[in-house]
């Protein structure tokens, strides 16, 4: 994904609400993730209420940036005409060293290199001027 951030057509996503804050985090090059205030357990995809112990308190903290592949299928055919000329492309959801799981992909690295347990670090991809994706390279172990 090396589009010029004027000419990025694909879908992006909504920056309403949580979804909004967790973009703005990564639109200054931080990710991070909700922490429940009472139980101390890490969640995402934001929301307001804390699945394990029912919380509403919570603090965005930033996260290491650093993960590995859980799982990931390939797409061989576009479900969206506006990733068709990317195909055949995967999918990864990345378990990052905090415990949450995100979905996301992998710069740079055709579907048949991804391992389980590949180790991962997430790079920002500006494809707006106030978007920037979390999207994540290979790294050495
Ligand atoms: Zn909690």
């Amino acid at each position: 994904m090396s589009e010029h951030p004027q000419t990025y057509t694909k879908p992006l996503p909504s920056l309403q609400g949580l979804s909004g804050a967790f973009y703005g985090w990564c639109a200054r090059g931080e990710l991070r993730f909700q922490r429940c205030s009472a139980c101390a357990r890490w969640r995402h995809v934001p929301r307001e209420l804390c699945a394990h112990c029912g919380s509403f308190e919570w603090t965005w903290e930033r996260s290491s940036g650093r993960g590995k592949v859980f799982s990931w299928t390939e797409v061989v055919r576009a479900l969206h005409p506006d990733f068709g000329d990317e195909t055949p492309y995967a999918p990864v959801i990345v378990e990052m060293q905090e415990g949450v799981r995100m979905l996301s992909r992998v710069l740079d690295c055709p579907p048949d290199a991804l391992r389980i347990d590949l180790p991962l670090e997430v790079q920002f991809v500006a494809v707006h001027e106030s978007l920037s994706l979390p999207l994540f390279r290979r790294v050495a172990r």
